[in-house]
This record gives C-alpha cells, structure tokens and sequence, in this order.
C-alpha cells in the first residue's frame, strides 16, 4: 500500500524528521487559503498522487502569491497528471499540498529498503539527491552509498556517520548532527511501520542552514496491514485501478496489465504458466486472474465480468483444470455473466478435471459461442490467432 506525500509527512514528524509547514487542498480556493495561513512567499503547491516524477511533469508548482496558488492548484486538479510512472493517459489529482516554500542549498537521498538477496534493510544514501536516484546510479555509482543493517541489532550510529562524513564537501556541524539523527529516525520510521520503502527525495538543507525532508515517500508492506490498522485507513482508494479494486472486492487474484488476451484460470501456477505460453504464442496478457481453488459460481462470474469490462481485451482464454473448482461450476459462472453481459470476443475454453464432462455439457447446451482447445498450447495458438484476425 503506498502513502500520499502528505500523509507521509505527518508520520516523518511524529519520528522527528522535520518537514515544510503545509496544508492539504482539495480546490483552488482551498489552496489560496491555505496560502494565506502558511508562512510564504514562496510557496510549493504539489499533487498528490501515487506516482514519482511529479516536478518534471508539472505536478510541482513554486508560486509568489496566493492566487498564483489558486491557479495553479486549478491547473493540477482540473486536468490528469502525466509523469514517468503515470503512462501517457496520465492520473487524476484529488488533493494538492500546500507548503511554505524554502530555499534549497544542497540537495541529498535517502531511502530505506529491503535488500532481498541479503534479507535485510538497507539505507542507501546520496548527496547527488533531488535526480532520480536510478539515474544517479547508472552514471556515478560512487555516490550511491549504502549501510545495510543487521536486523537484530538495529540502526547503529557508526552507520550514519559513514554515510554522513563523506558527504563532499563536509556540511556544517549543526546539519551534521541533524542529518545523522534524521537517518537513524527514518530507519526506525521504516521498522515500525512495515514499510517496504521509506524515501526521501530531495532531504535538503536549506540557504539558513535547515535540514527538511521536502518530500516523502512511504510503501508499506501489505502483509503488515492487518497490524498497521492506523496506516490501512489511510488507503487512498481513488488511487487504485479501479478493475483491480473491484477484484479485490471479491476476493478475486487479478493483476491488471497492458496485453488483448483476458484470461481466467484456476491456480496461481497455472495463471503464470498460461500467461507464459499466451506470450509464447506471440501474443500478450491483457490480466492474471487466478479465480482460486475454491471459487464458487458467483467468483467465476465476476471475475468474467471484470475481464469483460477491460476495454482492451480482444479475446479470452479461459483455462481451468478442476480441481476443488469443479469444472461445472466454472460452466454455469460463465453462462451468468455472459448472459449479463453479451461477450462479444472471441472466448477460448481449454477444461479439463473435476466434473469435466458435465462442465462440457452445460457449455454445449448454451447458447454461448466459444472454441474447445483439446490442451493449454492449443488454447493459447487459439486465441493468438483470433486477436490476429481482428486487428
Ligand atoms: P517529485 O518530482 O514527485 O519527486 O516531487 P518533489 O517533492 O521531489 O519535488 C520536485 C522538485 O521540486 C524537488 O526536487 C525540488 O527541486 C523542487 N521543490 C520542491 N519543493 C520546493 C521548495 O519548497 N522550494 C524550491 N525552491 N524547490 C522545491
Ligand atoms: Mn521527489
């Protein structure tokens, strides 16, 4: 679960990593009185909004006044965000942050990780901040540096001195201190939240000599949620795909992703094996959906719906060994929601297990047009050469 900037920045000072004052607006009068309040000229106004790279595209306005503010809360709102992470269509902005400007001197990362082939966190430091830290590394590695931290042990203060001592040049002794502190914090921050990223992008010190975290990013592992209650209910749910949120809805395992053939199998083994033979067909996923073991009729039937519902699926394959899931079963969920919604695709089916003669049957009897593939190669041949014929 990812957290918005602002929300993120009321958790940093309740562990003591100082922010920028600021107010969350949902209109352009709501940032020009936010404005007002706040200590400025200058201030930042910032969509909020679950994706990176908002500076460059816009996403990120210094103003000089309270109605430059306004305007440009309006620009953020009243039209969809397009950065790096957002796909051309771009996402709609909800909410802006208003902060007190600042004065930036230097510019510095830090970010706290899980490293997986180590199997433990890793606080990754540079004094190249405010680029993407990707680029950072790709063309002077040298000054990405990394601490990893033994998980047992914790954040030791030897640690954040060797981070902080080869910034080049040295800081002053004040910001120093402050940035050593703040590294420790952050880690903590990290630890105690079940994050799976805890990012500051830029941490800078300010023209007075300040140390600020000027934004904020907070993942969290979604494992940790059932004992991060206070964090769950700051799930944005606007931010969610809206496919996938409604599979979530129904218990439903469904990745949304950017292919033409739906599919819908039982068994997270068998979804990533079809999608393995759909792509090795020639051909891409448009989802993962794995209905479950134990899907009932209804499962079936929404699952159906959600695939149906995506504009850019051209074909469906449906495979499904019957297992638990009798192959019945799955026949009448397909026949409810085709009859909600008229499938106007061409719809694979390869069955095979549990009940498959009267799942068979029951599909025969319909009047849904479909195409029987005899194994998984040939169902995903099948569909590769319909999405063929119709484009
Ligand atoms: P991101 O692009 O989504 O990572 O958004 P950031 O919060 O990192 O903002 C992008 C950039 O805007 C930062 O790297 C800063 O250079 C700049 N910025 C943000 N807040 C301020 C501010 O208060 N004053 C100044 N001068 N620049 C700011
Ligand atoms: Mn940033």
């Amino acid at each position: 679960m990812k957290l918005h900037e602002y929300q993120a920045k009321e958790i940093f000072k309740k562990f003591g990593i100082p922010v920028p004052s600021g107010k969350i607006a949902a209109s352009g009068d709501d940032a020009f009185k936010a404005a007002r309040e706040l200590k400025g000229p200058p201030w930042v106004v910032k969509a909020q909004v679950h994706a990176g790279g908002r500076g460059k595209g816009g996403g990120v306005r210094v103003v000089k006044s309270p109605d430059e503010a306004k305007t440009a809360a309006k620009e953020i709102l009243d039209n969809p965000l397009v950065t790096k992470q957002t796909g051309p269509e771009g996402k709609k902005v909800h909410q802006v942050l208003v902060e007190e400007g600042v004065e930036i001197d230097r510019e510095f990362y830090l970010a706290v990780v899980i490293d997986r082939s180590l199997a433990r966190p890793v606080v990754i430091f540079s004094q190249a901040g405010g680029m993407e830290i990707e680029e950072v590394a790709a063309r002077t590695p040298e000054l990405v540096l990394k601490q990893f931290v033994d998980p047992k042990a914790g954040w030791m203060p030897f640690q954040a001195r060797a981070l902080a001592y080869a910034i080049d040049p040295l800081p002053g002794p004040e910001a120093l201190k402050v940035l050593m502190a703040l590294m420790g914090n952050l880690y903590r921050l990290f630890i105690a939240h079940d994050c799976s990223l805890a990012e500051i992008n830029p941490l800078v010190i300010t023209k007075q000599g300040k140390v600020l975290a000027v934004d904020a990013k907070m993942n969290i592992d979604d494992n940790g949620l059932a004992r991060q209650k206070e964090i769950a209910r700051l799930d944005d749910e606007r931010e969610k795909d809206p496919l996938e949120a409604k599979a979530a809805e129904h218990n439903l395992n469904y990745i949304r992703l950017n292919g033409n053939i739906g599919a819908m199998v039982n068994g997270a083994g068998l979804a990533m094996a079809t999608m393995d033979v759909i792509k090795l067909a020639g051909a891409e996923p448009a989802n993962f959906l794995d209905v479950g073991g134990g899907a009932s009729e209804e499962m079936v039937t929404r699952g159906l719906e959600i695939i149906l519902e995506d504009k850019n699926v051209r074909a469906i394959l449906i495979n499904i060994f019957g297992g638990i899931l009798r192959c019945d079963v799955l026949a009448r969920g397909v026949l409810a929601a085709a009859e909600k919604t008229a499938i106007k695709v061409p719809l694979i089916v390869r069955l095979e297990g549990t009940n498959v003669e009267e799942g068979r049957k029951i599909l025969q009897g319909s009047r849904l047009k479909f195409m029987v593939a005899k194994d998984i190669a040939e169902a995903a041949q099948m569909v590769t050469q319909q999405v063929r014929r119709s484009a």
